[in-house]
């Protein structure tokens, strides 16, 4: 038996959120569904935003109804606020994830308010979830974005990463998402940070977001997988680039990440020939963007099998 580590695909909404090109909902359906046939067992799949900031999730609604039907997929959305999160609720999604930036600047100008604001925002959240008998039906899960480094404030301190975290699990998170918004973490830094986190709690799983920005998004997941991280996330072509530097890379392409994973040693549940197909699929649907990732040039090294 392999240890099963799960990568949860992110393109739909980090990826299309950056993006130029704009997808049809149903190319977005298309999307979902070959994924999950490629074994994806959480997508996220969208964003509670209002559609006049983001017009490209102003079929998020629609979107999760249809993610809802697909069994054995965890549709997740991600929300930046109280409102978005009531929407979420509302609309029967099964994860959603609230971000707090852990650098009180990334917060201010990402979400529109102190990291304080957000955290009381985030206790409504969870009330309300009760109050709606939910408890059992829909996952919550903190998001703390900037936290190894802001393109705004610059250093973000350790202890703060561990303050936000702390107190989100206190409130009653179900999961801690730890992501490099900005491609700003090396490996020694996330090894540190993962160290620290998991001694928190031993029920709260801990998930890992990073950004290849820098070159260096699959060795912060080496570093996060020796700490005992079992959540990654990633987006398909590494599809959304950075909003502080055009031009640049953005999230991990998850061929990558589920190749190395399983070159590793390690169980992700994933066909890598059908997610290479939808790879190339997806390079013809978004015909303003740029897919990255090496893995879709080179092909499977010959001696490669899969742990599944
Ligand atoms: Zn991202």
């Amino acid at each position: 038996m392999f240890k099963f580590i799960r990568i949860r695909e992110v393109g739909l909404r980090d990826g299309l959120q950056l993006s130029r090109t704009r997808i049809s909902y149903e190319t977005k359906i298309k999307w979902i569904k070959r994924q999950c046939e490629a074994g994806f067992r959480e997508m996220e799949v969208t964003s509670f935003v209002p559609p006049s900031l983001l017009p490209q999730f102003s079929d998020a609604q629609k979107v999760v109804d249809e993610a809802n039907k697909i069994e054995d997929l965890i549709p997740s959305v991600l929300v930046p606020n109280l409102k978005g999160g009531l929407n979420a609720l509302k609309s029967h999604s099964k994860k959603v994830l609230f971000v707090i930036s852990a650098s009180e600047q990334h917060n201010l100008s990402n979400v529109n308010c102190d990291i304080k604001q957000s955290l009381l925002m985030f206790n409504d959240l969870i009330k309300e979830r009760k109050n709606s008998d939910l408890d059992k039906k829909v996952k919550i899960s903190g998001a703390i974005a900037t936290s190894f480094g802001c393109s705004i404030q610059g250093h973000v301190k350790e202890k703060d990463v561990l303050d936000i975290a702390d107190k989100l699990i206190d409130i009653g998170a179900d999961e801690i998402n730890i992501a490099d918004t900005v491609g700003y973490a090396n490996p020694n830094q996330v090894s540190n940070l993962f160290k620290k986190l998991i001694k928190l709690s031993d029920k709260t799983p801990f998930g890992a977001h990073f950004h290849d920005t820098r070159g260096m998004g699959l060795t912060n997941v080496k570093s996060a997988l020796d700490e005992g991280v079992t959540l990654f996330d990633a987006s398909l072509g590494g599809l959304g680039g950075c909003p502080f530097a055009p031009g640049a890379s953005g999230n991990i392409a998850t061929e990558d990440c589920a190749y190395m994973i399983e070159a590793m040693g390690y169980d992700t549940g994933i066909d890598l020939n059908k997610l290479i197909s939808l790879r190339k699929s997806l390079s013809k649907w978004m015909t303003e963007d740029t897919l990255l990732g090496n893995l879709s040039n080179s092909g499977l090294a010959k001696n490669f099998k899969l742990n599944h």
